[in-house]
């Protein structure tokens, strides 16, 4: 397993590939990031966005979500995965945050995971981006990062990943690290075909060991 001082040297490598890593969820306030986080579930960002281009265009706030009909709804964000789902909790959750909390997203990890389909995730992503709160949200790629380096076993859920780097990374440095290790995953350690050969990490990585030796 990977070593908390190991953990220290992957974390600087991350900032030195990766110092301007950033949530690429194009928003303009916490309702869009928390909308846009809850469409990038099982999405990529960039159709995200596509989508998201028009959607902010035509709904300013939880009101026009309200007052939409379904129907419409799930012709609007059609060309994402899961479009049933997530256009009934769209609905659902701005019907909540009208009659709760003044049509404001709150400014809380908890609170929020009470709204309809939010799950820890996308807490995690709208407290720390759009409120400041340190937070680490673990993804698909945070999750096979981690893994793949021996920082978290393959059978750990996500909630144990998240837990391991906050206990061995500085709070201050939280959100930062989601973003960084999120890039590290999409262009670097991708899911397919992660490029080991030039990985800087080698030297202390075990699946990029065992892959270089299978080849
Ligand atoms: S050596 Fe390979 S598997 Fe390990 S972190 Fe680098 S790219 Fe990912």
């Amino acid at each position: 397993m990977l070593t908390k001082t190991q953990w220290q040297v992957c974390l600087q490598t991350f900032e030195e590939m990766f110092p301007d890593a950033h949530c690429e969820l194009i928003h303009k306030n916490p309702f869009e990031l928390l909308i846009a986080t809850l469409l990038s579930a099982q999405c990529t960002d960039v159709l995200v966005n596509r989508v998201t281009a028009d959607l902010f265009q035509k709904y300013k706030g939880p009101e026009d979500y309200v007052l939409v009909s379904i129907e419409e709804l799930q012709q609007d964000i059609r060309s994402i995965g899961l479009w049933r789902n997530k256009s009934k909790n769209i609905k659902a959750l701005s019907e909540l945050l009208i009659e709760e909390y003044g049509g404001e997203v709150p400014p809380s990890r908890d609170v929020m995971m009470t709204l309809p389909g939010v799950g820890r995730k996308t807490a995690n992503v709208v407290v720390s981006n759009a409120f400041g709160v340190p937070a680490l949200a673990v993804d698909t790629h945070v999750e096979r990062v981690a893994k793949r380096l021996g920082m978290n076993r393959w059978k750990d859920r996500p909630i144990d990943v998240e837990e391991k780097i906050m206990r061995w990374t500085p709070m201050e440095k939280w959100t930062q690290t989601h973003h960084q290790v999120i890039f590290f995953g999409r262009y670097h350690c991708k899911a397919q075909n992660p490029n080991c050969p030039e990985c800087p990490l080698l030297y202390l990585c075990r699946e990029g060991q065992k892959r270089m030796k299978d080849k």
